[in-house]
């Protein structure tokens, strides 16, 4: 056990007497019981697995503290990625914790305040190009391939395996794997990490049985949905607006050996259960973050699928703090009064 998921796993990982071991706290994030909304959804059991508790607030952490780890070992002196903001904000903190130069190449605009800020402080270089992640993915992964500079993008397979810890926990909390995992998908290789985690588990005798994956795109950056790339992807959840997912093998084997499924949401739809989200279970995620309550909405609302005897864990991918103008934007109800006892008295209709 201890702190971090270099020591808690360390033997499920690809570590070796030579890789250092750190941690920032990244791991054991809670996982959150939600008997009204289970109700209300007509599931047995849901659950949401909080990983804006991580470190710098997503669970991008738990594959970065691998990828630096590793990056330490091999004598790496810098680090690189390309970005929608969390993997930045990520690779920053352990960049720095670690003394490594990191830079990051990230969307012009279109990176939330909290991340941008996030990079910054903890002392990168960002660099904001005028395109898209897709864009930005592919320049570092050229950058990478002249340059001894190391990738830390989720097609640094060392992240992929630092990311199956989640799955590991939610299975050593409840004892067994759940019977559905709702996930948000992106670059798609959270879904593809969890997967190999449940399957890894599995196999290892510690739960009898895999999830049935259930990942969820924003319909406006929805290139495994539609089966093609989507040149311009659009979404309000940016951690997900992505039109050319660099782990979409990954993805779909999650679903297909999973006998799952891979859908979309709309916009409308993230923002429902953001809310919901925030304000039904006491839980404030990204926007991005949201996809899976969403998803999880539409699968009960189609009827396809009796819930009824399910335990369900949504992924709540990061915490929504770091999008405060998405927040404020949809939500304004601010109520202004004198500073006068009465006033707000009759504000709040007493
Ligand atoms: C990175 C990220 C995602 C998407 O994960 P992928 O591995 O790219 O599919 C979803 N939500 C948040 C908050 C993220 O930071």
């Amino acid at each position: 056990m201890g702190t971090g998921v270099l020591k808690r796993y360390k033997d499920l990982l690809p570590i070796t007497p030579s890789t250092p071991i750190f941690s920032l706290g990244e791991g054991e994030t809670p996982l959150i019981t939600a008997p009204r909304l289970a109700e209300k959804i007509g599931c047995k059991e849901l659950y949401f697995k909080f990983e804006g508790c991580n470190p710098t607030g997503s669970f991008k952490d738990r594959g970065m503290v691998v990828a630096v780890a590793k990056a330490m070992e091999e004598g790496s002196k810098r680090i690189i990625c390309a970005s929608t903001g969390n993997t930045s904000a990520s690779a920053a903190a352990y960049g720095a914790y670690c003394g490594l130069e990191s830079w990051v190449v990230v969307p012009k605009g279109n990176i939330a305040m909290g991340k941008l800020a996030q990079a910054l402080m903890y002392g990168t270089r960002v660099i904001a190009i005028e395109g898209n992640f897709d864009e930005a993915l592919s320049i570092v992964r050229a950058l990478v391939k002249s340059s001894p500079i190391t990738l830390v993008n989720s097609v640094n397979p060392y992240r992929i395996e630092g990311q199956k810890t989640a799955a590991f926990e939610i299975v050593d909390e409840l004892g067994k794997a759940p019977d559905m995992l709702c996930i948000p998908v992106g670059n798609a290789g959270n879904i593809t990490a969890y997967w190999r985690g449940f399957v890894q588990y599995c196999k290892l005798g510690k739960s009898g049985s895999t999830p049935m994956m259930l990942g969820f795109e924003a319909a406006g950056a929805a290139p495994i949905v539609e089966g093609r790339v989507i040149e311009s992807p659009q979404t309000v959840a940016s951690a997900i607006r992505i039109g050319n997912p660099a782990s979409w093998q990954g993805a779909v084997q999650a679903r297909d050996e999973s006998g799952g499924i891979i859908d979309s949401v709309t916009d409308e739809e993230i923002l429902e259960s953001y809310h919901t989200l925030a304000s039904d279970v006491g839980v404030f995620g990204e926007p991005a973050s949201a996809a899976s309550l969403a998803g999880l909405f539409k699968l009960a609302r189609g009827g396809t699928m009796d819930l009824s005897s399910k335990s369900v864990v949504c992924v709540v991918t990061g915490m929504g703090l770091k999008d405060p103008d998405t927040a404020l934007k949809t939500r304004a109800d601010i109520i202004e009064t004198p500073a006068e006892l009465e006033a707000v008295r009759n504000a709040l209709g007493l």
